[in-house]
């Protein structure tokens, strides 16, 4: 276990945990949202971001501090937190971005984390390469190389009680965001960002997104706390936090705000469009869009971006109620329905249930089966995995009917779309007491085929009949040789 990371509770790959940042003096609870600030521009002041909204963490750029000579000198003089005006804890940038938008910039990382420790970062980050997304293998391996240089002399770099951040690279590329990872992991550093994902997700690329993280997970292990860097819509917070993301930071609040748009957890609004305010934050709550449309741009600015963040801040709040409540794939599977683009990152996150599996708790409050890709959850994944190692008798009948007599089986053991057989004495046991459509759809019958070929194919010695209602051709057709047919729907 990481010393400044503490996990609490978990869902899926999801997490509620607890980050120390001794500099700062306290802890943030994980999911975290790190509102951005941009020291020239204050859309919401940090204050506020505090008092208002409870922010307990906050990121700006330590490169365009460095980069103004008025900033720079107020910086060094009263510090990063008297400047900003904010009691948290606040993380920094290193001018990455400002390397990967402007292919060259004029600090080193031992510059600008000294620079990040004299004007009192209390989390900070090196200079890392972010590769973009479809790049050569050879190119993002060699960027690459140069990242982990840089974390090797982060690591060596006399950073006092002060946080490091090891961003893990390596583009579009499984195998090399995987080895990042394992080397960022390895490092004594203390956040794991997942870097240069901004384009994935401008482009509504979320499954290519969802493989990247899952990807740079394999390598950093359970325990390291990971941001998302630039992940602000709060519209693919769940799914990302489902995957094992623990932090954020949101530009968009400002960034939308200044558009006129209008952020929602389906997805962005113009203002113009919105006859109606589908939200209960203040802002909505005392302005109609049409009293919106009428205020002075920079008025209109603010409260905009401070419904972009009440929309955003409550976002979070759910997400870690729906962790603590054990129902954080539910919510995911309604944000997927938001965006096709959304239930491609949902899909692509369930190729990684085995994954997610490792993580996810033994027991939970319920099992709701709310679509077909509930089918492919890492519940039914373990209980697939659990069929291996069940004692069976020599003779069994597996029937989808809950009364069925034994008539002259050695044991009966019912059958559960999408989970598949289970003795008797696992019927009150998580998932098994799901909650599931009495309309089964075809998703839920394969699984649970699935999950009969799989207590068959462990133990060829035993005699099996299915008893199945109605089940389609193809689906029985997933079933070894050898296994007895019945179809209740013939004998009614
Ligand atoms: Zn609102």
């Amino acid at each position: 276990m990481r010393e400044s990371f503490e996990i609490r509770d978990t869902d899926a790959g999801g997490r509620i945990g607890e980050l120390t940042v001794p500099r700062a003096g306290t802890t943030v609870e994980t999911p975290a949202l790190l509102p951005v600030i941009n020291p020239n521009l204050d859309t919401i002041s940090p204050r506020r971001l505090a008092d208002e909204f409870g922010a307990e963490i906050l990121i700006t750029n330590s490169y365009i501090i460095h980069g103004d000579d008025d900033l720079r000198e107020r910086a060094l003089e009263e510090g990063l937190h008297d400047l900003l005006d904010f009691p948290g804890a606040i993380m920094t940038d290193s001018g990455s971005f400002q390397l990967s938008e402007y292919g060259s910039i004029d600090v080193t990382t031992e510059e600008i984390l000294a620079f990040q420790r004299e004007i009192g970062s209390d989390i900070a980050t090196p200079v890392d390469i972010p590769t973009p997304p479809d790049v050569s293998h050879g190119r993002a391996e060699s960027d690459l190389e140069t990242t982990q240089d840089r974390l090797e002399i982060a690591e060596d770099a006399d950073t006092g009680e002060m946080l490091v951040s090891a961003p893990v690279q390596g583009s579009t590329h499984p195998d090399l965001r995987e080895r990042a990872g394992g080397h960022a992991a390895g490092t004594d550093l203390d956040v794991f960002p997942v870097g240069a994902v901004v384009p994935l997700m401008n482009d509504y690329r979320y499954d290519d997104m969802i493989d990247v993280v899952a990807a740079a997970k394999r390598g950093l292990g359970a325990d390291a706390p990971v941001h998302l860097f630039g992940a602000g819509h709060p519209m693919m917070f769940a799914l990302a936090v489902a995957a094992g993301c623990d932090l954020f930071d949101s530009a968009a609040y400002a960034l939308y705000a200044r558009d006129d748009r209008y952020l929602t957890v389906r997805g962005t609004r113009h203002l113009a469009d919105l006859d109606y305010l589908p939200c209960s934050c203040a802002v909505c709550t005392d302005h109609s869009p049409a009293e919106l449309r009428a205020l002075p741009d920079a008025e209109r600015e603010s409260e905009l971006a401070a419904h972009n963040l009440h929309v955003t801040f409550a976002e979070i709040r759910r997400i870690k109620q729906a962790i603590r409540a054990g129902n954080l794939l539910e919510l995911v599977e309604q944000r997927a329905r938001s965006h096709p683009a959304m239930l491609d990152g949902y899909r692509t996150l369930l190729d990684h249930a085995a994954q997610l599996e490792r993580s996810d708790p033994v027991s939970k409050g319920s099992f709701f089966y709310t679509s077909h890709e509930s089918a492919r959850r890492p519940e039914v994944v373990r209980h697939h995995q659990r069929l291996e190692r069940l004692a069976v008798p020599n003779s069994l009948l597996l029937t989808v009917d809950r009364s069925a007599p034994d008539a002259g089986y050695d044991d009966v053991w019912r059958v559960q779309p999408p989970f598949g057989p289970f003795p008797r004495a696992l019927s009150k046991t998580y998932p098994l007491t799901a909650e599931t459509p009495s309309r089964t759809d075809r998703a839920a019958l394969e699984a649970a085929a699935d999950g009969v070929a799989r207590l068959v194919e462990t133990n060829p010695g035993t005699d099996v009949t299915l008893a199945h209602r109605d089940w389609p051709a193809d689906v029985l057709e997933r079933l070894p040789d050898g296994v007895a047919l019945v179809d209740l729907a013939d004998e009614t």
